[in-house]
């Protein structure tokens, strides 16, 4: 059974938290992530989306798992639309504007400062998976009318899995 949560759950809309110490406690939370992440399967998991607020994304965008620990986005250009997904709104997609380009830098599970950057699949996984910890899902991203109707269907299908 799977421990993401879906939408409708109050982390997901809640900001986190910066990581003060990469201790055992964080590294084995990465780890976890990066197994739910594959197990999915998905290309990138935020903490909020297994109920942790902490500033804490791990992704695998074609090049092995990277852990993000308190990202900061350096830069954003361009513009580019996408049909994108998320882990949290299972079976649900949409065409999505975003910055065709992403920069970040973050520390990874051993402590030291990284950046990642990239356009294409990367730099929308690091906007996406940035956007899960500042408390905001992709249906933001969605024009009023769309997300309206979005939510609507959300209403009325459900997720997956889901039992009513
Ligand atoms: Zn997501």
């Amino acid at each position: 059974m799977s421990e993401i949560v879906v939408f409708g759950h109050p982390s997901l809309t809640t900001k986190s938290v910066n990581v003060e110490n990469i201790d055992d406690y964080i590294i084995s939370l990465t780890k976890k992530m990066i197994q739910i992440m594959y197990d999915a399967p998905g290309v990138g998991l935020a903490a909020p989306q297994i109920g942790i607020n902490k500033n804490i994304f791990v992704f695998d965008a074609g090049d092995g798992p990277k852990v993000a620990i308190n990202p900061k986005l350096e830069d954003l250009q361009g513009s580019v639309v996408f049909m994108e997904g998320c882990l949290s709104l299972p079976g649900y997609y949409w065409d999505i504007e975003r910055y065709e380009y992403a920069k970040l830098t973050c520390l990874n599970q051993n402590g030291e400062e990284v950046t990642y950057e990239g356009e294409d699949l990367l730099g929308r996984v690091l906007q996406h998976e940035y956007d899960h910890l500042q408390g905001q899902l992709l249906l933001k991203q969605l024009k009023r009318k769309v997300r309206k109707e979005a939510l609507k269907e959300i209403s009325i299908k459900g997720f997956p899995g889901d039992k009513i």
